[in-house]
């Protein structure tokens, strides 16, 4: 009898499809039942099931020629794999590319943590470095003050032993001219002719007045009141001392603090913005470096005025009286002093129609017997703007409405406050 496909697969009960696999594992699992040496073992349908088995081997290994059918047969395994292989990389394609997705999303994730951490470091390094610049600020205005603080010290001991200097000539002078008048009136006294009076007013303390002052020599170290003052020179160093003392004072290298007033206008202080001003201020001369040379054009002042533009932001809710502080834009120091500050002090203009009663605003509205008795609305000009108001029936003089957040900006802006409008009727 030939064998056919389909008959050996029907024998081993396995479908056209089966792999070589499949088909020895269904054969063993009949083989060993139907085995002749078993109880039960059928030697013919054993030989029987091995032939197909036999058969479907060879077949499968090529050895047996396909007639048509099982060349169908083979088309259809070869179709039903190549379904599954594609079906199989299709899967294992969608598996990727979900695994694919998953870590993309993954990484996404890691990256927005990472993100996050990042700004967060960002914002407290840049919290850190706010309060790093906050301190070192607060220590260089607590060393400028020190310093402004020890040179007005210093100048003003300067300015003591020079006058001390100054007066000590002054009162030694005085000693002497009160000593020439005693001897004068002795003289008197003792009858001695004019003529002789006359001679003994060229002695040298008469003579000294009529010296002109002749600019000072190495006496700046001389110590004050040692001994006899050098001759011809008592009222030159009065003088002299009293010009020192006026040039070191102005010499003060220190800068000193300037304060200017600010107008604030209506817009300025509602919402607060940024101006820009044209300040004259004394910058170190630098023609002579700001060193005070006498023949240098600042004629030893050490300064000259500069007019400059500083850029000001002035918060909203300006008080009259509110104070803004521009580091080093007031007077410049010298010789690596600390400069001085400029402080602006504002003054906001009055806002016509209105009082001001801290943040509120107290105005007024006018409105027509007929629209008070009727009720409606009016329009009214507020100084954010213009706002339609709502007016009942029988609103009467002396009325008032509350327009909340119409007031005036706190210091800075954080609040707003109210204004009021009381009713007029005409
Ligand atoms: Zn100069």
């Amino acid at each position: 009898m030939a064998l056919t496909e389909a008959h050996c697969c029907r024998l081993l009960g396995v479908s056209a499809a089966s792999t070589l696999e499949e088909t020895r594992a269904a054969y063993r699992h009949i083989a060993r039942r139907m085995h002749p040496d078993r109880a039960g073992g059928d030697a013919e349908a054993f030989k029987e099931i091995t032939a197909a088995y036999n058969w479907l081997v060879a077949r499968r290994s090529g050895k047996v020629a396909a007639g048509p059918r099982a060349a169908r047969t083979a088309r259809t395994r070869t179709t039903a794999e190549r379904r599954a292989r594609a079906r199989r990389a299709w899967e294992q394609a969608k598996a990727r590319e979900a695994q694919k997705a998953r870590e993309a999303a993954d990484r996404a994730r890691v990256d927005a943590e990472r993100a996050k951490a990042e700004t967060e470091a960002a914002a407290e390094r840049l919290r850190a470095q706010a309060a790093r610049a906050k301190a070192a600020r607060q220590r260089a205005r607590a060393a400028k003050r020190k310093a402004r603080e020890a040179e007005r010290a210093r100048v003003e001991t300067r300015w003591d032993e020079e006058f001390t200097d100054a007066w000590e000539a002054w009162c030694k002078t005085a000693e002497r001219y009160h000593a020439q008048r005693e001897q004068q009136s002795a003289d008197a006294a003792a009858g001695r002719s004019r003529a002789e009076r006359s001679e003994r007013a060229e002695a040298p303390g008469a003579d000294e007045e009529a010296k002109p002052w002749t600019p000072p020599a190495a006496d700046a170290d001389a110590p004050a009141g040692g001994g006899e003052p050098s001759g011809g020179s008592i009222f030159g160093r009065l003088r002299q001392g009293l010009r020192r003392v006026a040039r070191k004072a102005s010499l003060d290298r220190v800068g000193q603090d300037v304060s200017l007033r600010l107008p604030v206008d209506l817009d300025l202080l509602l919402k607060g913005g940024t101006r820009t001003l044209g300040v004259t201020r004394s910058a170190a001369c630098p023609s002579c470096a700001g060193s005070g040379d006498e023949h240098c054009v600042c004629r030893g002042a050490g300064r000259v005025k500069v007019r400059e533009t500083v850029k000001v932001t002035v918060p909203p809710g300006a008080r009259s009286g509110s104070k803004l502080r521009l580091e080093g834009k007031g007077t410049a120091g010298l010789d690596g002093a600390p400069d001085g500050d400029l402080f602006l002090l504002l003054e906001p203009e009055a806002i016509p129609g209105f009082r001001s009663e801290g943040l509120d605003l107290h105005g007024q509205v006018t409105l027509s017997r007929r629209l008070a008795g009727d009720g409606g609305t009016v329009a009214v000009e507020l100084p954010r703007g213009r706002v339609k108001l709502k007016v009942p029936r029988s609103s009467r003089a002396g009325d008032t409405f509350r327009l909340r957040g119409q007031g005036l900006p706190s210091w800075g802006g954080a609040e707003q406050g109210d204004l009021f409008l009381s009713v007029v009727i005409r």
